[in-house]
């Protein structure tokens, strides 16, 4: 069984786009991200990120271009010795009434199963109520991110909690 951090992307890994993040020269990954996600690799969590991408359905973007940008932040991850173990996302737009768009838990309970997942050492983080209650809804701790309170936060809270 594996603990494992849950990431919602944008607003945590990246800054958020009012007109979603597109292609590669708009996506502006945080200065922090490495090493945060380095420090969770290293206490052997799984890092695992969540995140809705309904510009896909809305015909905006691809799911190609979803890929080419997540490979660009494992890429990036990489070059300063951290990695995310997997990512996934919903493509859904809100009125498809799909099972994986956060507030719900689908692509949670799938990663769970593929990951085998212990879910009481895990946690959700994101920036979104949505990501609060998808996790809370599966059962694992969460930490909200705000303005005042970024990614390299959330995982130095993690760390006290391991001690
Ligand atoms: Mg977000
Ligand atoms: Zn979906």
């Amino acid at each position: 069984m594996n603990k494992t951090v849950f990431l919602d992307r944008d607003g945590v890994i990246n800054k958020n786009l009012d007109d979603y993040v597109k292609t590669i020269e708009e996506l502006e990954i945080f200065p922090f991200v490495s090493k945060a996600i380095k420090n969770l690799n290293e206490m052997n969590f799984k890092v695992i990120v969540i995140t809705n991408q309904s510009a896909i359905n809305r015909g905006i973007i691809t799911h190609q271009k979803i890929r080419e940008i997540h490979q660009n932040i494992q890429n990036h991850l990489r070059k300063n010795n951290a990695f995310i173990d997997a990512f996934y996302y919903c493509p859904h737009r809100p009125n498809e009434n799909c099972f994986c768009r956060k507030p719900k838990s689908g692509l949670l309970t799938q990663a769970i199963q593929e990951f085998l997942v212990d879910v009481d050492k895990s946690w959700m983080i994101g920036d979104n109520e949505s990501d609060i209650i998808a996790g809370k809804n599966i059962g694992t701790k969460t930490i909200k991110i705000s303005a005042g309170y970024n990614l390299e936060d959330a995982v130095k809270t993690i760390i006290d909690c391991e001690k």
